[in-house]
């Protein structure tokens, strides 16, 4: 394959990826970052500080062999652990036995990432900006130090994140679509420390779940015990909202009463409350993601709310399926762009919706005596039939063969099939004894009929 001069914009986690799977063809590859370098200076990654990294994402890292790291960095999270207003449990495991999704450092996977791509002859250049792209000509402008200049190169990507510039230059072209809708939601992010003795103080191996109807928190485990907890809650309304809780007394008073065992853990809550921001959620759809040389990836393309846990993990599945492409179409650019533009949008467009559809799972119906029901009965079916029942959850988060979309549609048929299964009286306690062999044949029945 001929040697390509390539710039990507962003080095977040997806255009370190990018960037170390192109310089491995052997592409002259530099990155340009908005940010200064976070392993330099005591800064965070943006946004979240820990995120769930599923088989998606793994897959990818694991190809460019980063494998033996991620172990060391990881803490595996077996399943949901739900806490209500009593401060009782209850855990729901996300798959199988040895399945699991893994709480991971954002800061801490970018400084991987970027620390191989270097090490692989990457050039990242900080606090460079991107203000324009000029498509016709393959130019890219930045802001640096007050300067601006243009950098010439074959191919152009952008992986500036949600607002991306790059996408910014491709929405002022003909014929390109774009939406962005925000929840009414932000997110605030709190602590919960270690022991004093740097234990963790919640069970470990587990997403913990607080849900509470029109909101929720969550608590992901970090290395050093302690917990990164999430508040999702609307902005403003009449009910507990970011805008009404604007005091000390009020902030306390929510949390003792609503998330009682959680405040418990929190003795920097109010600080960490006042101190932090309330950050909004947003869903980006666009199309296309090319124009002449230049694409765009990951969240710059695409952004979805975190509900599922999937926007870094699509990310990177985009950079793994983008390589393949460009493995089996060479030199052909062109061919590898257009594959590429037409086959993976039905694929993040399908995480959007399925992502915005969790939330109401996580922070409603989790603490639901029939959801779980249900749950228990679709565990069930997976386990006598495991080739044709596999759950929704499953299908998205530890079965990277399968598309998000094919996923979105089977789940879609599982839950008309399901319904059905949740009519029959006294399902609590006859459950055990319907026709399963039935249940398969009308979901199987279905799937033929909406191909
Ligand atoms: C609260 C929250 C929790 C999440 N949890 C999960 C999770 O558990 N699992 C999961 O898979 N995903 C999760 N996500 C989604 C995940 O964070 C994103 O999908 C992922 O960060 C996208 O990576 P990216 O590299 O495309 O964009 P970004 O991470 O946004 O990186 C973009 C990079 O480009 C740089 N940049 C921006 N503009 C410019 C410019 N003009 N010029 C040069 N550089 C620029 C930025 O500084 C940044 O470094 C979560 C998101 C949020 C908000």
């Amino acid at each position: 394959m001929k040697s390509k001069e390539i710039t990507i914009v962003g080095a977040g986690l997806i255009g370190s990826l990018l960037s170390i799977y192109l310089r491995k063809q052997g592409h002259k590859v530099t990155i340009f970052e908005r940010r200064s370098d976070l392993r330099k200076e005591k800064m965070s990654a943006g946004k979240s500080i820990n995120l769930a990294l599923s088989d998606r994402g793994w897959r990818p890292l694991k190809e460019v062999g980063l494998e033996a790291e991620l172990l060391k960095m990881v803490i595996p999270m077996k399943g949901r652990l739900m806490h209500d207003t009593k401060g009782q449990l209850t855990f729901q495991p996300y798959g199988k036995e040895n399945q699991a999704i893994n709480s991971i450092s954002r800061g801490g996977l970018n400084k991987l990432l970027m620390n191989k791509a270097e090490e692989l002859g990457v050039e990242i250049f900080f606090g460079h900006k991107c203000v324009e792209v000029d498509f016709e000509h393959n130019l890219v402008e930045f802001s640096a130090k007050g300067k601006h200049f243009q950098v010439h190169s074959d191919l152009i990507f952008g992986t500036d994140g949600a607002f991306s510039a790059v996408r910014a230059a491709m929405q002022k072209t003909d014929r390109f679509t774009y939406s962005q809708s925000y929840i009414p939601h932000g997110y605030k992010e709190l602590i919960i420390p270690a022991s004093p003795s740097g234990d963790f103080v919640l069970e470990k191996n587990a997403l913990h779940i607080w849900p509470r109807g029109a909101y929720m928190l969550i608590a992901l485990p970090n290395l050093d015990g302690s917990f990164t907890v999430t508040l999702f809650l609307p902005f403003e309304g009449d009910g507990h909202s970011f805008e009404n809780l604007n005091s000390d007394d009020k902030i306390i008073a929510f949390f003792k009463s609503v998330f009682p065992d959680a405040s418990e853990l929190m003795p920097t809550l109010v600080n960490d409350f006042k101190a932090h921001p309330a950050s909004s959620l947003v869903t980006i759809k666009s199309y296309p993601w090319i124009r002449n040389n230049t694409m765009i990836l990951g969240d710059a393309a695409h952004a979805v709310v975190p509900f599922y846990g999937q926007g870094m993990n699509c990310g990177f599945e985009d950079c793994y399926e983008l390589n393949k492409l460009i493995e089996k179409n060479g030199d052909d650019w062109q061919r590898t762009f257009k594959e590429f533009n037409e086959s993976r949008p039905e694929n993040t467009n399908a995480i959007a919706d399925l992502a915005v559809e969790n939330f109401v799972e996580m922070r409603d119906d989790v603490g639901d005596e029939k959801f779980l029901l249900r749950k228990k009965i679709e565990a069930h079916l997976n386990s006598l039939y495991p080739e044709k029942w596999i759950p929704q959850y499953s299908m998205v988060t530890f079965n990277p063969d399968m598309g998000y979309a094919e996923a979105m549609r089977t789940g879609k048929y599982q839950k008309q099939v399901m319904d059905e299964v949740m009519s029959v009286p006294n399902i609590a306690e006859t459950w055990k004894n319907l026709d399963y062999d039935m249940i398969i044949g009308d979901l199987e029945e279905l799937l033929v009929q909406g191909n």
